[in-house]
């Protein structure tokens, strides 16, 4: 049961249920932290370094120094995943500026950080199902300027999915000035005459952790792939449309706008990326 897991709050371990934090956070008044999604398989952290690594930047960009190093992280991470059991998890792991007499928006003096962490069943899905793909909608951008950070303010996150989830679609592609840039939780890949394409990093998406591990394996693979933009009429020729996130791996996208997308169904190219991709999950087993 999922109140039964483990947490993690300012150097103990609690039952996640137990765990409790001031309602005078900033996290909870202001929005004020940010925050990693690690995945998990077979009881082993994915590209733990890269999200510290992206912790680390996030932090930065709200002027806060890193809070815990590398191997301190690790520990945390692995003894959640440890207690927790499951075969596959995510852990979520959150640092906020920490609880202040009075509600104000200067930054506090002398107060400690909030870090929280717990994790949570992650099954991998099999590839018969992940073929059937997903629907997703266009929705209008309506966040701040600094989407490259990984801020618990979530609100305009929150309301663009759900923007999707309202007219029956599971995802919403974010598009700014005409072009698409990632999508409400996660990123966003297009493929035409084989080439795979991304839009390149900016402070108007997040940089995927998994968007890295799937570039970073079409380059091994010698599979083309180019980072550039993309308009709706980008994705409406594409053959193949796919978004990429450390819960879901790599997902087919078989609607757009109640249009279909190629030939309405998972493409070839889908199928050989989730194939490369389950295999370095799969080396983590050994
Ligand atoms: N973009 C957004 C807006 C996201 O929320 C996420 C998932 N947290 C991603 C991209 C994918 O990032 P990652 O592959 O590191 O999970």
């Amino acid at each position: 049961m999922v109140n039964e897991r483990l947490a993690y709050l300012n150097g103990e371990y609690v039952r996640a249920d137990a765990a409790c934090i001031s309602p005078l956070d900033r996290g909870f008044l202001l929005g004020d932290g940010v925050y990693e999604v690690v995945p998990a398989y077979y009881h082993t952290l994915f590209h733990f370094e890269g999200h510290i690594e992206r912790l680390n930047q996030s932090l930065k960009g709200i002027r806060m120094e890193p809070c815990l190093n590398l191997e301190e992280w690790r520990t945390i991470l692995n003894t959640l995943v440890e207690k927790n059991k499951d075969e596959h998890q995510w852990v979520y792991l959150q640092v906020t500026r920490g609880a202040s007499a009075v509600r104000s928006h200067g930054f506090p003096k002398d107060t400690p950080p909030t870090i929280f962490a717990t994790s949570y069943p992650n099954p991998l899905k099999s590839k018969e199902e992940l073929s059937k793909g997903i629907k997703t909608l266009g929705v209008k951008d309506i966040r701040w300027k600094y989407c490259q950070i990984k801020a618990i303010s979530r609100l305009a996150y929150v309301l663009m999915h759900q923007e999707a989830l309202d007219a029956g679609c599971d995802e919403a592609i974010v598009f700014n000035n005409g072009f698409a840039l990632e999508c409400s939780v996660s990123n966003l890949f297009i493929v035409r005459h084989g080439v795979i394409m991304t839009p390149p990093k900016s402070n108007q998406l997040l940089s995927g952790i998994t968007r890295d591990c799937i570039l970073s394996l079409a380059e091994k693979n010698k599979i083309p792939y180019r980072e550039t933009k993309i308009t709706e009429r980008d994705l409406l020729k594409a053959d193949e449309v796919w978004i990429t996130s450390s819960t879901r791996g790599v997902h087919p996208v078989v609607e757009f706008n109640a249009q279909p997308i190629g030939q309405g169904k998972a493409g070839p190219l889908w199928s050989r990326m989730w194939d490369l991709f389950l295999e370095e999950v799969n080396a983590l087993s050994h």
